[in-house]
């Protein structure tokens, strides 16, 4: 009698646990703990009302599923994934279903990467981050010490991979000149240039607090109001109404309710 109930009780166990298996036991989704990160590390997301941080979580898995990361010399964490998606996704949430076709990977480095790769000039930026051309295109080199620093609350106005994904957002009409495609066919596209020139004087005089970096070119103008404009947008409307104005036309959002 008693190995007949040891029986039932093993046949009852092993259907319980094939169940648990096939039915509600999914493989834990990292979902869940993506969901979490955002929560914690990106300031971006937080300010999203619930609609939106569905819509943006969404968009952070699709950009993960569509986009290699690797790392040299480390192990990719989940936050490293997390920070680098929302920095990809950040600069074009405006743009509903938007894909960087220009990028397949990215490529993670502990701290600064060596200079061997140089084709946005031999600067600090170039270090911390870049958009290949030529035989890397479509690569994106990236140090995790940066993006961090970029989601950090000491990062000031700057934020690296944001950075480089305008940069591609740039890119993505064939031209990398700080006038992203959607501005093309608009009237806005000469009052953005002039401007950029007008603020690019003030940045010279030293009457600016934008990052002279900023001097380089028009794509590094574009690219580095970007960053100040996304990470700080109360500030960056403070200090550069105009701009600010032009920029939430440009990337078609509007950061303060
Ligand atoms: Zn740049």
């Amino acid at each position: 009698m008693i190995y007949f109930i040891i029986l039932i009780l093993v046949i009852f166990l092993l259907i319980h646990f094939s169940s648990a298996k096939t039915g509600g036991g999914k493989v834990k989704s990292p979902q869940g703990s993506y969901t979490k990160l955002l929560k914690e590390e990106v300031v971006f997301y937080q300010n999203l009302n619930n609609t939106e941080k569905i819509n943006f979580e969404k968009r952070v898995r699709d950009f993960l599923e569509e986009t290699k990361i690797e790392g040299i010399g480390t192990e990719i964490t989940e936050l490293d994934r997390v920070l680098i998606a929302s920095s990809a996704i950040i600069p074009v949430f405006g743009f509903a279903g938007w894909k960087y076709k220009n990028l397949s990977n990215v490529i993670m480095y502990p701290n600064t990467f060596d200079k061997e790769f140089q084709f946005e000039g031999n600067n600090n930026r170039s270090i911390m981050g870049m958009v290949g051309s030529g035989y890397m295109n479509g690569q994106m080199l990236l140090s995790r010490a940066a993006l961090y620093h970029g989601f950090s609350k000491s990062s000031g106005n700057e934020n690296v991979a944001i950075h480089e994904f305008v940069h591609l957002l740039d890119k993505s009409d064939g031209n990398i000149d700080g006038i992203p495609e959607n501005l093309k066919a608009h009237q806005y596209a000469i009052p953005w240039l002039k401007m950029m020139q007008q603020e690019m004087n003030k940045i010279e005089k030293g009457k600016s607090d934008i990052n002279p970096y900023a001097l380089t070119n028009e794509a590094e103008f574009l690219a580095v109001v970007s960053e100040y404009f996304f990470s700080r947008p109360e500030k960056f409307k403070d200090n550069h109404p105009e701009l600010y104005e032009q920029l939430s036309l440009i990337f078609d959002i509007n950061l303060i309710e």
